[in-house]
């Protein structure tokens, strides 16, 4: 017996097609068995399609392996063949519960054995005459491009199921607006959105979802847009309507916290000191050991221990920004200075070392060495939609509103009154 890779012929396709044409024929004048029949015990279906091709259709479970399920139509001598040669394209030792598969059998031999390895591809096993042909093969969607709309009450992925969409989505949308908007913090009963999103369906039912091309959200009455677009590297990101890069190079803030127990002044009352001196920064209040991540892109300046920041870590950014942490309990392990680290890195956790009255980060931003207030300063990417490339992005943009306004259903607008 001979075992091909990567072959590319579809052989029991083939083999079906012909017995197709030839089962069409036959029609004409004999009445051709198709029955369906169910096996409860085993999970399995077993579908006559045309005299002499049987597909056996099932899902993996737990303890099944793919001797177990081959076993009954092919020697084990055979299967660990396959599955030798399959290794380096899917090793069959790792076929999981709950994922379909497929037997092909003509005149009860088999031709034929499909394995759903994810979302994404099927290892394909195809016999003709005494050779197996083993290739890993996309599996095939059909993709639409559709409006999703719905309205806010508690919150994003309630409102995403109230549409009648999986929570799948929810994390796409917050994920695009994640440097304006904070999910958890910052959404209103009444905020909405409207999203031009490809649903990937498979024998007609939703699978998933591909890439939002467009999406508007309103928060708080301010209405933010989104549009994808693919520059001419090949990279695709989200700009605002008027080509900006959605992404910033700031996070909004540098951990989940609790509350701001102080903001950016040039006078407050020192709460150890008792006396007025200025506040630079802002302090958020947080439980002690909350994870502190560098807002940006940047390389660490400083740390160390001082009297009154504590713990502390200074960071210079690549724009002319320096942001500072303090009264951490510990320092992320790994950091030192000259290290680079990135955006959304872990560099220490909250404490209170130092000068302070309870567990919070004091954050500081510097620009060009002077201090500013980190809530009012939200550098954007240096990387807008080029110039040769902003003709066509209007254009896109235009095309992309218009689908997302004039869908009909269902209608965010009218939703409330219904
Ligand atoms: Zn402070």
């Amino acid at each position: 017996m001979r075992i091909l890779r990567n072959h590319k012929k579809n052989d029991w396709q083939k083999i079906f097609l012909i017995f197709f044409a030839a089962g069409i024929l036959f029609a004409f004048g004999v009445n051709i068995v198709a029955a369906s029949t169910s096996d409860k015990n085993s999970n399995t279906a077993v579908s006559v399609l045309l005299p002499k091709i049987q597909v056996v259709k099932g899902v993996v479970k737990k303890g099944n392996t793919a001797s177990s399920l081959l076993k009954k139509y092919l020697p084990l001598k055979t299967i660990y063949e396959i599955s030798r040669s399959s290794s380096d394209i899917f090793s069959l030792k790792c076929i999981r519960s709950g994922q379909p598969y497929k037997i092909i059998l003509y005149e009860d031999h088999l031709v034929g054995f499909e394995y759903e390895i994810n979302k994404k591809d099927r290892l394909v096993v195809q016999k003709e005459k005494d050779i197996f042909s083993i290739n890993r093969v996309p599996i095939k969607y059909d993709v639409d491009l559709e409006v999703v709309s719905s309205i806010i009450t508690s919150s994003l992925s309630e409102a995403v199921r109230k549409s009648g969409e999986r929570n799948e989505l929810a994390q796409k949308l917050s994920d695009i607006f994640a440097w304006d908007i904070d999910f958890i913090r910052d959404i209103q009963p009444g905020d909405r959105f409207k999203v031009l999103v490809e649903k990937k369906y498979r024998d007609g039912k939703l699978s998933g979802y591909g890439k939002i091309q467009a999406a508007f959200f309103t928060n708080n009455g301010t209405l933010f847009k989104a549009f994808l677009h693919k520059g001419i590297n090949g990279v695709s990101k989200y700009y605002d309507a008027n080509g900006k890069s959605l992404q910033k190079a700031f996070l909004k803030a540098p951990l989940v916290f609790s509350r701001i127990s102080s903001k950016f002044t040039k006078r407050r009352r020192h709460p150890i000191f008792k006396e007025y001196r200025p506040h630079p920064g802002v302090d958020y209040a947080a439980p002690k050991g909350t994870p502190i991540k560098t807002v940006g892109d940047g390389v660490i300046t400083e740390i160390g221990y001082n009297k009154g920041m504590g713990n502390y870590i200074n960071i210079r950014h690549y724009n002319e920004y320096t942001t500072g942490y303090n009264h951490m309990s510990k320092f992320a392990r790994g950091m030192k200075k000259n290290k680079k680290v990135l955006q959304g890195d872990v560099i220490g956790y909250v404490g209170q070392t130092g000068y302070a009255t309870g567990p919070h980060l004091d954050f500081r931003m510097a620009k060009n060495g002077k201090l500013v207030d980190p809530l009012k300063n939200r550098p954007p990417l240096a990387n807008p939609i080029k110039p040769d490339e902003m003709e066509a992005f209007i254009a896109r943009t235009i095309e992309l509103s218009t689908r997302i306004l004039t869908a009909r259903k269902p209608d965010v607008d009218n939703e409330k009154s219904s």
